[in-house]
């Protein structure tokens, strides 16, 4: 047990969990569970003005609510910064990373593609205003997403850009951490929300110009109030009910297209959880990138938009 297979979730506790956020964390444990795999839990509060203080404890409360128990300890990114920055010293000193000044206006002046124009300038940390790149030679590749099949690459993207891993004001990028952090923890599969399989294809490059094997990717439908508009703080998503936990399970089943018991079928959380690890089956989630919540349940939102 456990060998093959580390999962995880990795909310940002910039708000508390929503149906949206549940289905994700639902799917990324059934799957590792169902493949007798770790599932973990990290927090994601790189951007930590945008986080709340108290919301990660909400999360997991909410987690422990639904019987959704992870495996060693949570770890947040905001107490990994030491790690994150030595692997940037690293890259700078290997001048495969470099200081790069430019502005989103001149980004978009080349064309929206960053075009490596800083690279060979010379830029040091004492340089004002500076983000920090990865020197990425390779093209965006396609993957097979173990759940929605073979995703391919835009062709008019195909040419990876090198990846902001520091940005202007000194947060780490999301693009680096979230790499980092899946090294670190040893995740094998990542089972997450489709709104992030479109920077899969850098994530993937990233892993593979810092010598990493790539992880298992399988992204799942998002749910969303409206076409391209997932649910969301900003959109008055209400958090999850952890009165009704057997309900919010089911409805999480039935979301990904599974037809599902009703709760009352069900004596409490770790039953219906055993249940759902025997049935979860990969293939029959719906492969459409969002699902779209129907306005009329107010337990996904509170008010109508
Ligand atoms: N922290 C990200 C989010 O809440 C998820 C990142 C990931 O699963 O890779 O959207
Ligand atoms: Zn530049």
């Amino acid at each position: 047990m456990h060998e093959n297979y580390v999962g995880r979730f990795a909310p940002s506790p910039s708000g508390q969990l929503h149906f949206g956020s549940l289905v994700t964390a639902v799917a990324s444990y059934l799957d590792a569970r169902h493949h007798n795999g770790k599932w973990l839990v990290r927090m994601e509060d790189i951007d930590e003005p945008r986080c709340i203080s108290g919301v990660d404890k909400d999360i997991l409360t909410t987690l422990e609510k639904h019987g959704l128990c992870w495996d060693d300890e949570v770890i947040y990114q905001s107490q990994q910064h030491a790690r994150y920055q030595d692997k940037l010293d690293e890259l700078i000193s290997q001048q495969r990373a470099y200081f790069c000044t430019c502005t989103r206006k001149q980004i978009k002046a080349m064309g929206g593609q960053y075009n490596g124009h800083c690279r060979d300038k010379g830029y040091t940390v004492s340089t004002e205003g500076t983000a920090i790149r990865l020197k990425l030679d390779t093209s965006l590749e396609g993957f097979n997403d173990v759940i929605m099949g073979n995703v391919a690459v835009p062709l008019q993207t195909s040419r990876a850009e090198d990846a902001v891993l520091k940005r202007r004001d000194g947060l780490f990028s999301y693009n680096l951490v979230v790499v980092l952090d899946d090294v670190f923890q040893h995740v094998t599969h990542i089972i997450r929300g489709c709104d992030l399989i479109d920077v899969t294809a850098l994530q993937r490059a990233v892993y593979g110009e810092l010598g990493f094997s790539m992880p298992t990717y399988g992204h799942v439908p998002v749910a969303s109030v409206a076409p391209g508009r997932k649910l969301s703080k900003q959109n008055r998503a209400t958090p999850i009910n952890n009165l009704t936990p057997l309900e919010n399970l089911v409805r999480a089943m039935r979301f990904f297209g599974f037809s599902f018991p009703d709760a009352t079928a069900f004596e409490n959380v770790s039953v219906l959880l055993n249940y759902a690890i025997s049935v979860w089956d990969r293939k029959k989630v719906v492969k459409t990138p969002e699902i779209i919540v129907p306005q009329h349940e107010s337990t996904y939102y509170s008010e109508p938009l």
